[in-house]
């Protein structure tokens, strides 16, 4: 039977386990998956583009399990107090092709792509990192911070949005964790001034400036999160001329990325191949390093392979009885008539018959 995992059974999860144990598991699991990435179907996103936003499908799959994610992004869907990014998405077993797992993935989005953005930057952040920028305090922005607070050590955000409620509420939620020094900034320059690692994730559909070269110091790593789709950029050209870019998935990356600015020939370096040893991540303590983040479908599928053993673990969710299930799978049309048993389909062919007779 297929689970089906709605938003209220994710929060319960993350209420049972513990958002830092469910962040730290979900990084394990995209570790090991970007560990196997040679096993993965890999293709960039099928991308619906439209004046406000974008609706996109992101399938992958290794040789035992299928998943795909809708996800959106609309800016501008916040002005009418809805959401920029929400999504579902399904885990099926290739065997067969019978979906395992139903989910929400709005939630899941924003936990998963925090442990990604973690996960790169333990590989290509400055090992003594201790402070972090984060400009762009909407709904990803808590999951980032805490991520960062609880995974890398992270004990300072400096926090900057041109709208000021949306840091009153990053403040607000940020202050249970009471080793976290979290300081307002007045500008993004201001934020990022002295800060080990600067976080932008930002929404808007245009190729904004967030950060400018004046801004970034010998050592930065830019976790660059908000600029993932075409014509929807965070980092002036010149950041990334300057730095070591890595990326998910090099054939997404350059059309949707920061580095959709530069040609296609600008080198940048794919995560895997850090994680499996086969390239350096950091080079120097005086590298910049950036992760120009868009979003794979890898890290997706990780997410709800995690999703699909911990919800069976705990007995989360319902089963859903999406596929039909009929005693001979040939007779698919006595469960659309409410009958299985040839007998009663018997009836039904004849009554048929007799009605079109008369
Ligand atoms: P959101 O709309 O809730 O928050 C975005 C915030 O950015 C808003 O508070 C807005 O005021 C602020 N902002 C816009 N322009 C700014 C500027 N110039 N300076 C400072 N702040 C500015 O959106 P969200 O759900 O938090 O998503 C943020 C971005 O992250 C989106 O662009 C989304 O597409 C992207 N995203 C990327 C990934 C990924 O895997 N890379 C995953 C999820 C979301």
């Amino acid at each position: 039977m297929t689970r089906y995992i709605d938003v209220k059974d994710v929060s319960k999860l993350v209420a049972e386990v513990g958002m830092t144990r469910v962040l730290t598991t979900m990084a394990s699991y995209i570790e090991q998956d970007y560990r196997r990435w040679d096993t993965f179907e890999k293709t960039a996103r099928l991308a619906s583009h439209s004046t406000d936003g974008v609706i996109e499908l992101m399938p992958t799959s290794d040789n035992r399990l299928y998943s795909f994610k809708y996800v959106n992004g609309h800016p501008k869907n916040t002005q009418s107090d809805l959401l920029t990014v929400m999504a579902f998405g399904v885990l099926a077993d290739v065997d067969t092709g019978y979906p395992l797992l139903l989910s929400e993935m709005t939630l899941t989005t924003a936990i998963r792509t925090a442990a990604t953005s973690v996960l790169f930057a333990r590989y290509l952040a400055r090992p003594d990192s201790r402070t972090m920028a984060m400009i762009g305090n909407g709904a990803q922005s808590e999951f980032q911070a805490i991520a960062f607070h609880e995974m890398l050590g992270i004990d300072e955000i400096r926090v900057f949005d041109v709208d000021e409620t949306a840091t009153e509420k990053l403040v607000h939620n940020l202050a249970p964790y009471r080793t976290l020094r979290v300081i307002r900034s007045d500008s993004a320059a201001d934020a990022v001034r002295g800060a080990d690692i600067v976080t932008t994730v930002t929404a808007d559909k245009t190729n904004a400036t967030i950060l400018t070269p004046e801004m970034i110091e010998d050592g930065m790593h830019i976790n660059a999160v908000g600029g993932d789709c075409p014509g929807k950029t965070e980092l002036h050209a010149d950041v990334l001329r300057r730095a070591r870019v890595v990326v998910e998935y090099e054939p997404q990356t350059r059309i949707e990325g920061d580095i959709q600015q530069l040609t296609p020939d600008f080198p940048v370096v794919e995560f895997h191949r850090i994680v499996s040893g086969a390239e350096k991540g950091r080079e120097s303590a005086s590298q910049v390093t950036v992760f120009d983040s868009v979003g794979f479908a890898l890290e997706d599928f990780s997410a709800l392979r995690y999703l699909n053993a911990a919800s069976r673990e705990r007995n989360i969710g319902i089963e859903l009885d999406l596929i039909p299930t009929p005693p001979d799978p040939k007779n698919l049309y006595g469960v659309a008539i409410g009958s299985t048993s040839c007998e009663p389909l018997k009836r039904v062919d004849t009554a048929l018959a007799d009605a079109i007779r008369h």
